[in-house]
């Protein structure tokens, strides 16, 4: 059993704040994802829950118990970093059981337990190999075994799969997933990878210039982002913002002609009590936006094509307000769809889909 709570932490490096006051509770077995750009404090979050960095105000419990004067050694914590160490100089069975021999574990033990992670990583036809003629994939995976070996009830993962190829991230992220479902270990794990955080994590903290965006899980941070960066920070390509003013049960988007999205009446008593001004962003998924030869639906939107991709399941096509070249709106269609570069389009798209986001403080403030 351990679930990690996180109250007020902080931590400076002289004047930089690395992180400003994050709580966070995080439940027995759990796997969350800490997700941010570069420079956000993920790293020195992590680095705070092992024990490695103090902060300077605030409070890390452990099942309750306090562990801000435990050392990391006595914190029952197993980490592996982006830039793991395995031993060249030993073979993979002597890398993996490295951590157990500082222990005073029977050979017969620390047999046992090698064969059981190697069995876990689908390592164990390498064991005898030195490990100085391994490929990364496979070390990556001797790097992982060596940190899960002492099972630890915690585990801590900062960008694990950031050196592999993107084939072998899938592959691994898979595998990840899996065991750490059998391990049962509570996960903290590190990434700016959106798909990594997504796909592994039962819930996400988004993290920017060292403060907690939001805390949830992946189906509410795509779909109920909290403000205009988890918005964009979630999703690929990345979502359309269109800035605009509402009024009378219409928005009014600034870069198109003649730039209306009429909304049901059902909404307009909701949109006028939670909007402090008119200003607005309307945000839509490159998903939800599709290009259409007749004008339907809720918008009188007009669009030229600027360009498309064929990525083979789904084309993405790029396109610009007639009014505005400099603008950019995406769009997901079909497979095989080939429009001609200049031609125009109407902006098909569907109440439901539309995320509406205050200007000044950058909260959503509507999901229709
Ligand atoms: P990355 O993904 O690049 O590793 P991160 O989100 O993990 O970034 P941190 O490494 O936690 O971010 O850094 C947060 C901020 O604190 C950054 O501005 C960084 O430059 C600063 N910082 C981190 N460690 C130190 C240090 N030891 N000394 C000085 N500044 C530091």
């Amino acid at each position: 059993m351990a679930n990690i709570v996180l109250e007020k932490l902080v931590k400076s490096f002289g004047k930089q704040i690395a992180v400003q006051d994050l709580s966070l509770e995080i439940k027995d077995k759990e796997f969350i994802a800490l997700l941010g750009p570069s420079g956000c404090g993920k790293t020195t979050t992590m680095n705070m829950v092992s024990g490695l960095l103090k902060p300077d105000s605030g409070k890390i419990y452990f099942d309750g118990k306090l562990m801000n004067p435990v050392p990391p050694g006595k914190r029952g914590v197993g980490f592996m970093f982006q830039n793991y160490a395995v031993f060249t100089f030993l073979n993979v069975y002597d890398n993996i059981s490295f951590g157990l021999k500082i222990g005073n574990m029977s050979k017969e033990q620390i047999d046992k337990e090698v064969n059981e992670v190697a069995r876990l990583l689908q390592i164990r036809h390498l064991l005898r190999m030195s490990a100085s003629g391994l490929s990364i994939n496979d070390m990556q995976r001797v790097a992982l075994a060596r940190s899960m070996i002492t099972k630890p009830q915690i585990f801590l993962l900062d960008e694990p799969l950031s050196n592999l190829d993107a084939a072998l991230r899938a592959v691994m992220r898979a595998e990840l997933k899996k065991i750490q479902q059998e391990l049962g270990q509570t996960t903290i794990y590190v990434t700016h990878d959106q798909v990594e955080a997504m796909s592994l994590a039962d819930r996400i903290a988004v993290m920017n210039f060292a403060i907690l965006q939001q805390y949830d899980t992946p189906h509410n941070i795509y779909n109920r982002p909290k403000n205009l960066f988890v918005a964009n920070f979630i999703g690929s390509p990345t979502i359309n913002f269109f800035e605009g003013t509402y009024k009378s049960g219409a928005f009014n988007l600034n870069d198109f002609q003649k730039g209306n999205i009429a909304v049901s009446s059902k909404y307009n008593g909701q949109i006028d009590d939670m909007l402090k001004q008119q200003e607005v962003v309307v945000g839509i998924r490159p998903e939800h936006v599709k290009l259409s030869d007749s004008k339907s639906g809720i918008s009188e939107l007009r669009v030229k094509i600027a360009s498309y991709e064929p990525l083979g399941s789904k084309t993405v096509v790029y396109c610009h307000p007639d009014a505005n070249p400099e603008i950019i709106v995406k769009s997901i269609m079909a497979s095989g769809y080939k429009p001609k570069l200049g031609e125009s389009k109407w902006l098909e798209i569907k109440e439901k889909d539309l995320y509406l986001f205050d200007k000044v403080s950058t909260d959503l403030v509507l999901r229709f």
